[in-house]
């Protein structure tokens, strides 16, 4: 499905992605782990099509298309999903109204027909129902004034609104509580199918107890230096970064 292979990306002229490879296959779960700066954002904004991110080498490829040639709205209506380290607030524009129109865009681009606002809002609610998001928050302004955990659930219900083929879930940095752990595991874990592929960049070994990957990486250096099963996590709790990578240069 998603074929990654001796990617060269940066930002800003300055090459922070050397040569990384990764295969997702459909319905696999892939953690990806790592020390601060080696480029796991970068991964996942170079994936989605973010402004400014530059691939210089190798390819990407997403069910035999080649990813780099397509813009984001290709990329979101291909089925890649990115979900916001730090989501966004939209002051002004209501919840339901910002997830129909992201919903009517990808539908557009893939020459659907539009989802009537009747026939979303019925959507939304079974939605809501499915990831726990209290129907006061369709109606609020995008994320605005929404506690960590509320845009936590939030960010889940934009997932199962729009069900990508490839979810990027980038939870570094974000500073999660254990209940905006569970929040995305439990996303996660109800919205995995056997046609739905997940990479989750993740610092904590906690929400692997939580969320069960099927393959973890260990990214260093804008590589991806490590990769096995879920035990690979447990190693690096015990061991450290400096251990498991520690033979590669910088
Ligand atoms: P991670 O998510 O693994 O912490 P990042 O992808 O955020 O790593 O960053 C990787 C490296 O790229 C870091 O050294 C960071 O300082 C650098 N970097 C990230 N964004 C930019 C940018 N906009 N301009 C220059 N350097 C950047
Ligand atoms: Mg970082
Ligand atoms: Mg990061």
């Amino acid at each position: 499905m998603l074929k990654i292979e001796n990617l060269k990306a940066g930002v800003e002229g300055k090459e922070i992605l050397k040569g990384l490879n990764l295969q997702v296959k459909p319905g696999q779960v892939h953690a990806i782990m790592g020390p601060n700066g080696s480029g796991k954002s970068t991964l996942a904004y170079v994936l989605a099509g973010r402004d400014g991110y530059e691939v210089s080498g190798g390819s990407v490829t997403f069910d035999g298309h080649d990813v780099t040639e397509m813009s984001p709205e290709e990329r979101a209506a291909a089925g890649i999903f990115l979900a916001m380290q730090y989501p966004v607030e939209i002051p002004g524009v209501a919840n339901s109204y910002f997830l129909r129109q992201a919903l009517n865009a990808i539908k557009k681009a893939r020459g659907e027909p539009e989802v009537s606002a009747a026939a979303f809002m019925k959507l939304l609610r079974e939605k809501a129902a499915v990831v726990g998001v209290r129907e006061d928050l369709l109606k609020r302004d995008v994320n605005f004034g929404f506690s960590g955990g509320e845009k936590k659930r939030n960010e889940i219900l934009q997932l199962a609104v729009l069900e990508p083929k490839l979810a990027i879930l980038d939870e570094t940095d974000s500073g999660l509580d254990i209940d905006a752990l569970r929040t995305v595991a439990e996303g996660v874990n109800r919205l995995r199918s056997p046609e739905r592929s997940f990479i989750v960049i993740t610092h904590y070994q906690r929400l692997l107890d939580y969320i069960v990957p099927d393959v973890v990486h260990i990214q260093a250096h804008g590589q991806i230096q490590r990769s096995g099963g879920k035990e690979l996590a447990g190693e690096l709790e015990e061991k450290g970064y400096d251990a498991m990578i520690g033979a590669v240069a910088a």
